[in-house]
């Protein structure tokens, strides 16, 4: 349906009929109610105040909804496949990741088992080397899963016979 006619005053925040409650100001449609014209100053800055308060608080209300939503959608996500670490590439279960409240999905992006590891690797002396080689055969490990897993699915879809 159309708002036509509806308008939000800007001091009391109510939506009133533009034609009934609101008067012209140099020939325009003036922001606030007829009502809030005739208050005191002091009494139209407090109650615009509170209109203000009132729609930010909205704004963070409807933000950290969707922040949740975002996160359930990608946390339904990982109940299936597993989340990716950033660091070695395997895809483990959520409960491998330590909470993270500033990321989009609430975890940290490498799980416990390499942040441990390169605490403990990197304590060493020339531990950056060592970490480094580390990661990058954790990561070839996690590929060759990875090729090994797809080509388990077109075994399984029927190309092949693999019985002996
Ligand atoms: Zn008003
Ligand atoms: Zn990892």
């Amino acid at each position: 349906m159309l708002k036509i006619g509806l308008k939000d005053c800007l001091c009391c925040g109510e939506s009133l009929p533009v034609a009934a409650q609101f008067g012209n100001f140099n020939g325009r449609c003036a922001s606030i109610c007829l009502h809030c014209e005739a208050l005191s100053v002091h009494d139209a800055v407090s109650l615009t105040a509170e209109t203000i308060g009132k729609r930010y608080r909205m704004l963070i209300e409807d933000k950290s909804t969707r922040l949740e939503a975002r996160r359930a959608a990608k946390r339904a996500a990982y109940d299936v496949h597993g989340k990716r670490c950033a660091c070695c590439h395997h895809y483990k279960p959520t409960d491998h990741y330590n909470a993270c409240q500033s990321r989009a999905d609430g975890l940290q992006p490498n799980c416990r088992v390499c942040d441990a590891l390169r605490v403990t690797l990197l304590a060493k002396p020339g531990g950056l080397a060592t970490w480094r080689l580390t990661r990058a055969a954790l990561r070839a490990a996690a590929a060759q899963l990875q090729i090994a897993a797809q080509s388990d699915v077109a075994r399984q879809s029927g190309h092949y016979q693999t019985e002996t």
